[in-house]
């Protein structure tokens, strides 16, 4: 029979993960096929629970279902739990386990340990969250910035890092807020809302985790100065890298993952 995965969320028709693990599945043999599936969160709970018997081995999750997801599960990774929200459900001897492989497949766009780096997070939404935690665990010393201030400080004070109330220089700078998705927004713009106009980025580097058709606002002005640019498409990739292995026990064929996330339809995809 074949394996099923899926990705949950409401809306889901944006997402590049189908092209991706389906492409990952055909250059692997393996008898897999991953879908989209559009649950609103009323119907999260007893959709995620009817899966195993359906043939599922495991889903990834996304807005508006991360934290959700990670209350249904039976056990939970370190990483899930101390993010407080899980973007990987794998089904197995009819336990729920969630994991958060955001956080890892950040880590894992960098290269080299970002240990004794300073690094400025800013957002303390979800995919702030992350990126603090997964800095933090590695050993980088952690500055959170956020536009509503008291976030930025209750986070902080969460993960044992620092808030600031003003974006500065740093050696890895992560753009995890929202500011970008539009692809209409201008640089100046961005550089307005992020207070990042007196900040100078050459020397650092840049993760920006908004990714869309062209590149968005904070990769085009990082890019422009001379940054060194990692963008949002590659931690998508890595996380889903790591979710493939969770779920199969097998290496993920990044490469071919990689060409799939990037030249995916995303309306096409199914
Ligand atoms: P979220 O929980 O809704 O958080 C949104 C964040 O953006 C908050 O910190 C919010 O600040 C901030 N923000 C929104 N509009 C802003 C503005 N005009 N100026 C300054 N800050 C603003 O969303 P999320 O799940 O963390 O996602 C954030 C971004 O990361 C999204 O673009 C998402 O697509 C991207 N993402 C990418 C990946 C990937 O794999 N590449 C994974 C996860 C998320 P306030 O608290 O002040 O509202």
């Amino acid at each position: 029979m074949t394996a099923l995965a899926a990705v949950l969320g409401f809306p889901v028709g944006h997402s590049r993960s189908p092209a991706m693990h389906n492409a990952a599945f055909r250059a692997m043999g393996l008898d897999w096929r991953y879908v989209k599936l559009p649950v609103p969160p009323e119907r999260l709970e007893e959709t995620v629970r009817a899966l195993p018997a359906s043939g599922y081995r495991g889903v990834n999750v996304t807005i508006p279902h991360k934290l959700a997801a990670l209350e249904i599960a039976d056990e939970a990774t370190e990483a899930a739990r101390a993010i407080g929200a899980a973007n990987t459900l794998t089904f197995r001897d009819s336990r729920i386990t969630a994991d958060n492989t955001d956080a890892g497949g950040l880590l894992d766009t960098l290269g080299e340990s970002p240990k004794g780096r300073r690094a400025l997070v800013l957002g303390a939404g979800g995919a702030g969250r992350a990126a603090a935690w997964a800095l933090k665990e590695a050993g980088a010393e952690v500055l959170i910035w956020n536009r509503t201030p008291e976030r930025a400080t209750q986070l902080a004070n969460e993960l044992g890092i620092e808030a600031t109330s003003e974006p500065t220089e740093a050696d890895l700078l992560v753009n995890a807020t929202s500011v970008g998705l539009d692809p209409t927004t201008t640089e100046e713009q961005a550089l307005r809302e992020l207070r990042l106009s007196t900040v100078d980025c050459r020397l650092s580097t840049v993760l920006d985790l908004v990714y869309g058709d062209s590149p968005p606002a904070v990769t085009r002005w990082a890019s422009k100065a001379g940054a060194h640019v990692i963008d949002g498409l590659e931690v998508l990739v890595r996380q889903g890298a790591r979710s493939f292995q969770l779920w199969t026990g097998r290496e993920p064929p990044l490469d071919t993952m990689r060409e799939a996330a990037r030249g995916a339809d995303p309306a096409a995809a199914a």
